[in-house]
């Protein structure tokens, strides 16, 4: 069904392995393949000029690569903050400082799987160099949505089983309303990281993350130890928060934390994923990152303690018109307002008691593939059970009957409007690569240098759990995952 769905979708659809062959080119590949085709045939006396030329050239390359070796390999000595690459480690480092492991889990909204090559990163990049990256980015789940995300990364389970199926639904069974807001445990299944590791007797401190203000099991979101979200905090005012638990006696110091920024969510929102102000907002976090390893390495535990950096989602830009309108169906079915819970990028409609939601899937493909609909190939409505396997998005009362996929990049309105239309958007099917973001794990069970396959991050609480060395809930990830990515005990 999964590849049924995708053909559906039709062939300008990237799958994700589509995306990657159009990965951006490697600059020292595409240097060679000039100098291949740059090479006429020559005659003899240029051919030695030309050969001559060569040899210079190999001679300065070996002599400056020769200095550039022995000035890094000099500084680095004195200084840990140079890259390592030591392809002989087979066994997770000892904490040198730190009593117990020590786990920080960071998140940057909506940052993009590629975002880090936008502007010098050098804090972002000292992870990855040092630490093990998803070599083509961390997948999201479906909807790839920030609360539905951010709650698979934390439960380790797929919307459908944790609850939070959209950023705002409605609870069938009550009519009752959810929305980003609301902090009531009946909305929020399964067993977020935060209360696995009080249950365990361990501590735990988040810095803003959707669901934590939750009470749950020993969590009650104790005061000092769990921040209600608040955007008006700085990024550098949560940083030094963060480090602040650093101060404490090592046996004090919580075992878990969490660290939320919203950008660059923020600006993608607003201007889509190429703009400068984008660039700005990612080097501005890659500060915070740098902020962040020096407060730990001024108190001597930055290699003791395990940074997870990763985002919830990616984003695409929503210009150029791409537009389907739901009035524009009305040859074929009328659908209201009132039936739809969300437009775009995921299209939920819930029509009322009474109307068959199969009729309502079959008119609106009938009219979507008429070709007399603006842009209507770009949009498939399934009935949830028909939705590709792989989305994992059935299962729960709370998903609405009707599902729209949308085209990257397209949005579903209600009607026709002189609103701004061009920004970004992020909510689409995750197989589009726009919409990954990163993962990059850095501390003493992480080798350095690796570079790991893609993964749903669904895998994220596994992980965590497995670095803590606590028995985690049963969840959507896969129970061999942290050894195939952790460096195994000494
Ligand atoms: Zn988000």
């Amino acid at each position: 069904m999964g590849t049924a769905s995708l053909s559906i979708l039709g062939p300008s659809k990237p799958t994700s392995a589509a995306a990657e062959d159009e990965d951006p080119s490697n600059p020292s590949t595409a240097l060679l393949s000039n100098v291949e085709s740059s090479t006429p045939p020559q005659n003899p006396t240029t051919t030695i000029l030309f050969v001559t030329l060569i040899i210079i050239t190999c001679l300065s390359l070996l002599a400056s690569g020769v200095f550039a070796f022995l000035f890094f390999s000099s500084s680095s000595s004195s200084k840990s903050s140079q890259v390592l690459h030591n392809n002989t480690e087979s066994t997770a480092r000892p904490l040198t400082k730190l009593e117990h492991p020590v786990v920080l889990l960071i998140s940057t909204d909506g940052f993009r799987f590629g975002y880090q090559f936008k502007t010098p990163t050098p804090n972002i990049g000292r992870l990855i160099a040092n630490g093990t990256e998803a070599e083509t980015g961390l997948i999201p789940v479906f909807p790839t949505l920030t609360f539905p995300n951010h709650y698979s990364i934390a439960t380790g389970l797929y919307p459908a089983s944790h609850g939070i199926v959209n950023n705002h639904f409605i609870e069938p069974s009550t009519g009752d309303v959810f929305y980003m807001k609301r902090h009531e445990p009946k909305w929020w299944l399964g067993e977020p990281l935060w209360e696995t590791v009080v249950n365990h007797g361990l501590k735990a401190a988040t810095y803003f993350w959707p669901g934590s203000e939750v009470h749950k099991g020993l969590w009650d979101c104790p005061v000092n130890y769990c921040k209600v979200f608040n955007d008006s905090v700085s990024f550098e005012e949560r940083v030094d928060s963060v480090l602040k638990f650093f101060d404490l006696p090592s046996s004090e110091i919580p075992d878990f934390m969490t660290l939320y920024f919203e950008d660059p969510d923020t600006q993608g929102h607003k201007v889509g994923a190429d703009d400068p102000r984008i660039t700005e907002a990612v080097a501005h976090i890659d500060k915070m990152i740098g902020r962040l390893i020096e407060g730990l390495e001024k108190r001597g535990v930055f290699e003791d303690v395990t940074i997870l950096l990763l985002g919830d989602h990616g984003m695409v830009g929503t210009c150029d018109g791409k537009l389907i309108f739901l009035d524009d169906l009305a040859p074929w079915i009328n659908i209201p307002k009132d039936w739809v819970q969300s437009y775009t990028p995921l299209l939920s409609i819930w029509p009322p008691a009474g109307v068959s939601p199969s009729d309502v899937v079959a008119k609106m493909t009938e009219g979507l593939n008429s070709g007399k609909v603006e842009n209507g190939m770009n949009l498939k409505v399934f009935l949830k059970e028909d939705l590709p396997q792989r989305l994992h998005y059935v299962g729960s009362d709370r998903i609405s009957p009707i599902i729209g996929l949308i085209e990257e990049g397209f949005k579903v309105k209600q009607k026709r409007s002189k609103g701004k239309e061009c920004g970004g958007a992020h909510g689409y099917d995750n197989a589009f690569f726009s919409m990954r973001s990163i993962f990059i794990g850095h501390g003493p069970q992480f080798a350095r240098g690796r570079k790991v396959p893609s993964f749903e991050n669904i895998q994220i609480y596994n992980l965590v759990t497995s670095i803590l060395k606590i028995q985690g809930a049963s969840n959507n990830g896969t129970v061999s995952f942290p050894n195939s990515i952790l460096l195994p005990p000494p």
